[in-house]
């Protein structure tokens, strides 16, 4: 795999990232064991991922079906059993197949997809979800607005099959600490008032400052793996 700069080795940025979100915890008055570190491994191979089980990483996130249907079954034999997170836009016709491979779901971004997950949710199983909100008001971004979030948020807990279990977001690419912060903080603030425990929220541009408004779950790809290449 291409390496850049002085930390080479996946085990070593691993490394790194720990550091640096314990450093956000500490800043913010929080334990580290608050913080779920999620290895986005989209356009990695199942051996980054393999190496990133033996630097301890046990969360692995991938943004599409068709990519985790590939990868996935590549890795069943590790022990014990890793927990993958789909944080890339669903399609209503993959949810079948999605519910297959990951065990939770961080891009619900209709109600339209929450329902079609909970026809195909087996009987007797509450599929975890996170709810995605487009904090922002981005034209091209997936995400339930802040201001329907509440009503849609109602209506999909009242759904058989799911366990809503929190927010998610995609920060703005593209601005400084000043932009990004307001953007968590409205999370926390609509998670809190939903009574939504978990945060997914903070990838390689952000994670600190994430960490330091309550994320939950940071979702973090390049940090780890390195840069993607053509994607
Ligand atoms: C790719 C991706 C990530 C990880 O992004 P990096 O910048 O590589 O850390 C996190 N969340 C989602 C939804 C993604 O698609």
């Amino acid at each position: 795999m291409q390496t850049s700069g002085r930390l080479s080795t996946i085990a070593e940025r691993v490394e790194a990232v720990r550091l640096r979100i314990a450093g956000a915890c500490r800043r913010s008055g929080r334990s580290s064991d608050e913080v779920t570190l999620v290895a986005v491994s989209k356009g990695f191979t199942s051996e980054a991922v393999r190496e990133g089980t033996a630097a301890g990483l046990r969360h692995f996130g991938e943004n599409r079906v068709q990519e985790g249907q590939a990868k996935l079954p590549q890795l069943t034999d590790i022990s014990p059993r890793l927990t993958w997170h789909m944080v890339g836009h669903l399609q209503t016709n993959k949810v079948k197949t999605a519910l297959g491979l990951f065990d939770i779901i961080h891009s619900v971004d209709s109600l339209h997809l929450a329902e079609a997950i909970s026809r195909r949710a087996p009987p007797s199983v509450r599929v975890p979800v996170l709810l995605e909100v487009n904090v922002a008001g981005e034209p091209a971004k997936y995400g339930l607005s802040p201001e329907e979030l509440p009503a849609q948020a109602e209506a999909i807990r009242s759904l058989p099959g799911l366990d809503v279990r929190g927010l998610m977001t995609v920060a703005p690419m593209t601005g400084g600490d000043e932009e990004l912060r307001p953007v968590f903080r409205s999370l926390r603030r609509l998670a809190g008032s939903l009574k939504l425990r978990e945060l997914s929220m903070g990838m390689t541009d952000d994670f600190e400052l994430a960490v330091e408004e309550g994320a939950t779950i940071v979702r973090i790809g390049r940090a780890i793996f390195g840069e993607r290449s053509g994607r």
